[in-house]
């Protein structure tokens, strides 16, 4: 694995900072105090080619490996966690349709996404079936040339705001598990489908989240995603990349907060000195550098084995976002800390970093789950190197 950015990932990382910096910056203080969805800034991310990151150019995406995706990814998040968080669902749920959808159902609904023009959320979760998600009920039965969809679904980031929801139903018997999950392109607005409120957060606030019941809504069977079946494998591969995702918008968080607690240690004086000259807060700063270098590294490993389709991707994702999510919190906390009584006020971004990295730690699996995925892994015979 070559450590090195290449040119292209180096200028991706060049135009996705300038847009944060101009698009995203200037705003997220606002977004999160007034609760704003920023549609508009969806779209210019679109635009920029950032709603279809890892799509197909055929498609209308940027065709990119999930390395460069991480590379774009760190700088919108360092500018707004939890707006680059829903770009990176976005992301991953378009990734599912173009991926194992129908051509023509690609063909119809893609580009759309990719472009920023539709949005999507994703949805899995529900009121029964978190962590065990193979467990979930919301059922979806064929009649003729449609299927009608009977359910409810909790915590959908961007619900109520967007167009599309990529949904995973039950098309198998209720005791089928795993293996009778389908995935289904529901649109947004369709008869039967209502929104709860939005919930209040800790943070996340530039995006909604919100219930979703589905009663007696009818698609197309052509909506359906893949085969009958399928869909719990086809949701846990679209997850891979997304906890990667979400991983990567805790480095970018990280990585803010991390230089503003260095940029503070220099201007902050106390018993006549700097902060930076202080042992105790040079110490702590390192240990955070470490984490936090430590970090990208896991993410760039698990996004490099996720490229080069390595059969231990799925141990390695779960590894960097188990790894990345807890050790990037800690990195915000210890820069929240750094920064004194200033760092709890609302002037200052610390207390924001926190609160939209809290939530990283429990979604798209919880780190509890990553580390039960881990340990099944290693508990197979033979797999040794499979961390080597
Ligand atoms: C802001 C927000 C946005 C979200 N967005 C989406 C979305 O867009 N789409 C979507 O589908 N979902 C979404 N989610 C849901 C999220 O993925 C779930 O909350 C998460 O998977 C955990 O499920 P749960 O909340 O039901 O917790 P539970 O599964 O009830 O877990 C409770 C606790 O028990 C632990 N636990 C459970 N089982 C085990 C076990 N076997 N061993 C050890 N510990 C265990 C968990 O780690 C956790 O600490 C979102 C959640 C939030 C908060």
């Amino acid at each position: 694995m070559d450590f090195n950015l290449t040119e292209d990932q180096l200028a991706f990382r060049e135009a996705a900072r300038a847009f944060a910096e101009k698009s995203m910056a200037p705003h997220a203080a606002r977004w999160d105090d007034e609760h704003v969805f920023p549609k508009d800034v969806l779209k210019e991310a679109g635009e920029m080619g950032f709603m279809g990151m890892y799509t197909p150019e055929a498609l209308g995406g940027m065709g990119l490996s999930r390395l460069d995706t991480s590379v774009i990814v760190e700088e919108l998040a360092a500018a707004c966690p939890s707006t680059a968080a829903f770009i990176t669902i976005h992301n991953m749920a378009t990734w599912m349709v173009a991926s194992f959808a129908s051509d023509d159902l690609k063909q119809e609904i893609v580009p759309k996404l990719a472009s920023g023009e539709w949005l999507a959320s994703y949805c899995l979760t529900e009121p029964g079936a978190g962590s065990d998600a193979a467990s979930l009920r919301t059922k979806a039965v064929r009649d003729g040339d449609s299927y009608v969809i009977n359910g409810s679904k909790v915590f959908i980031s961007g619900a109520g705001s967007t167009d599309i929801l990529v949904l995973m139903a039950r098309t198998g018997d209720p005791d089928s598990g795993s293996k009778g999950i389908s995935p289904f392109v529901t649109p947004a607005d369709a008869d039967g489908i209502s929104y709860g409120k939005n919930e209040e957060k800790m943070g996340w606030h530039s995006q909604p989240t919100r219930m979703v019941s589905l009663e007696n809504v009818r698609i197309p069977a052509s909506n359906r995603v893949g085969n009958e079946g399928d869909g719990f494998a086809i949701a846990m591969k679209g997850l891979d990349g997304g906890r990667l995702n979400i991983a990567t918008c805790s480095l970018g968080g990280a990585q803010a907060a991390l230089l503003r607690a260095r940029n503070y240690m220099h201007e902050r004086e106390q018993f006549g000195k700097p902060l930076a000259a202080f042992q105790a807060l040079q110490f702590k700063l390192a240990d955070m550098a470490t984490s936090l270098v430590a970090a990208r590294q896991m993410v760039r490993l698990g996004a490099f084995k996720l490229d080069s389709g390595d059969p231990e991707a799925t141990l390695h994702c779960a590894m960097a976002k188990r790894f990345a999510t807890d050790a990037c919190f800690d990195v915000v906390n210890d820069a929240l800390q750094l920064h004194g009584g200033y760092g709890y006020i609302r002037e200052y971004p610390l207390e924001r970093y926190l609160r939209d990295l809290r939530v990283h730690q429990i979604l798209e699996g919880t780190n509890e789950i990553m580390r039960l995925i881990v340990a099944r892994r290693l508990l197979d015979d033979g797999v040794a190197e499979a961390i080597q």
